[in-house]
């Protein structure tokens, strides 16, 4: 695997153990760029902090929080941050890095980095959640900035906590910084179509996807893992062109439809209580998601949910990676000896750091568009991106992913030879 780090210990399946092993796959394609590859397997820098808050019945709480930059060669650091409470590290060493992948792969002038707080945000009240999120950002205040690096949302993460996290930011340099996150509302420099972008860019490369599989939407069976920002929102767009979500799965359940999930009824009530109070569709147990007969399967929880087990027995001939790193390293190899088509994440769920490059261009020219103009600028960048992976995997006939680290890579290490090495 190389790059041993001595405060990470990645195993195989393991996040940044997952990353390490996609970057060893593309070297070969890399030329002589490949000089350079150890790059990608070290983080430029990555920042530990505490953040204590007094919570409300008057105890002192420490929360660990994590910001890392992994790669800046072609721009500040572009990633979200996560609420979550097994938020490690090392986890987000591997989402800074696939952020950096993922800006490179649709040509965003962007690197790669991420952050997270170990925290169950479920179990804060809303003041807490204001408190933990202010600290923070202000111990991560050294790194961040507009033109050094930009938090998003992430899992467990939205608008509000970014108004926050602006607001602190802005506090502390004496200013108003709109550029320092993206993700915002509307009114703070916040832009149209960026709360659905994810989701979108699930849809559009789907939707190609499909097109030419030969898989005609108009009926396919979709099972969709996770249903917040972004799986509900692609299971939303899916339906829209006449497929069906015959099954869903979030954080208290699983439930199933075969002749499809009603989701005007449906998302409001997952929102607020979680899947299993819906009436309209029968509970089965969590690992039974996997066995369901559909012909779309869209992983958009966390990382490693695609084992080899699982790759074995899904019965989806297309895979769209809406969360990242969902599918592991021998699954992956097992779903391509299926004939099983996987859109992987650093392209299928780049429409997210693709409006949130639009929102950070809006804030800077304070002149903002209209939605239609930021779907069809995301539809444009998507398929252009897609199209040229798909030319290059034909041409090495190598898998999607594969391509896009391909692409993706080669854009990394050339501006990082272009720039050279400081001194
Ligand atoms: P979210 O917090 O809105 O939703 C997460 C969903 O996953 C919820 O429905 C939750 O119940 C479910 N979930 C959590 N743990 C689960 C488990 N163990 N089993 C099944 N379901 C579980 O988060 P999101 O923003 O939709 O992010 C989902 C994924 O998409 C993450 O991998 C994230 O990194 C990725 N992603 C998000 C964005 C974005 O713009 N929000 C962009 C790119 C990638």
């Amino acid at each position: 695997m190389g790059a041993d780090l001595s405060y990470v210990h990645p195993t195989a399946n393991s996040p940044w153990g997952t990353y390490l092993s996609q970057v060893d796959r593309v070297v070969p394609y890399l030329g002589d760029l490949a000089r350079w590859a150890e790059t990608l397997k070290r983080p430029k820098r990555a920042l530990i902090v505490d953040v204590p808050i007094e919570m409300d019945n008057g105890t002192i709480a420490h929360f660990e929080g994590f910001r890392v930059q992994h790669n800046m060669s072609r721009g500040p650091g572009k990633g979200g941050v996560r609420f979550h409470p097994d938020v490690t590290l090392e986890e987000v060493m591997a989402l800074s890095a696939w952020m950096t992948v993922k800006t490179a792969a649709v040509n965003l002038p962007y690197g790669g980095a991420k952050g997270g707080i170990r925290v169950d945000p479920k179990k804060l009240s809303q003041k807490e959640l204001e408190k933990i999120t202010r600290r923070y950002t202000s111990e991560i205040g050294i790194i961040i900035g507009p033109h050094t690096d930009i938090p998003a949302p992430d899992v467990n993460t939205n608008a509000q906590i970014m108004a926050w996290m602006m607001d602190t930011y802005s506090m502390n340099i004496g200013g108003t910084a709109t550029g320092v996150v993206t993700g915002k509302p509307l009114h703070l420099g916040g832009s149209l179509g960026r709360v659905k972008a994810t989701g979108r860019g699930v849809f559009v490369t789907g939707r190609e996807a499909a097109r030419r599989l030969g898989l005609d939407l108009r009926g396919a069976r979709i099972a969709v893992q996770g249903f917040g920002n972004v799986g509900s929102v692609a299971a939303e767009l899916f339906v829209e062109a006449g497929a069906k979500i015959v099954a869903v799965q979030d954080h208290t359940g699983t439930i199933v439809n075969e002749n499809g999930l009603d989701l005007k009824a449906l998302i409001p009530l997952s929102r607020a209580d979680g899947l299993v109070s819906f009436k309209g569709g029968d509970v089965i147990a969590n690992e039974a998601f996997w066995d369901v007969a559909c012909d779309i399967l869209i992983p958009a929880a966390l990382e490693g949910q695609i084992t080899a087990e699982r790759a074995k027995k899904t019965t989806a001939k297309l895979v769209l990676e809406g969360a990242n790193g969902p599918t592991v390293p021998v699954a992956d190899d097992i779903l391509a000896e299926r004939g099983v088509l996987v859109v992987p994440d650093v392209i299928c769920n780049a429409g997210g750091v693709t409006v949130s490059y639009f929102e950070w261009v809006q804030d800077f020219s304070s002149f903002f568009w209209d939605e239609d103009e930021i779907n069809v600028r995301l539809d444009r960048i998507m398929m252009n991106a897609l199209n040229n992976i798909w030319d290059t995997a034909d041409k090495h006939k190598i898998t999607l992913r594969t391509a896009t680290f391909a692409v993706a890579c080669e854009r990394i290490l050339m501006a990082r030879q272009e720039r050279g090495l400081y001194p």
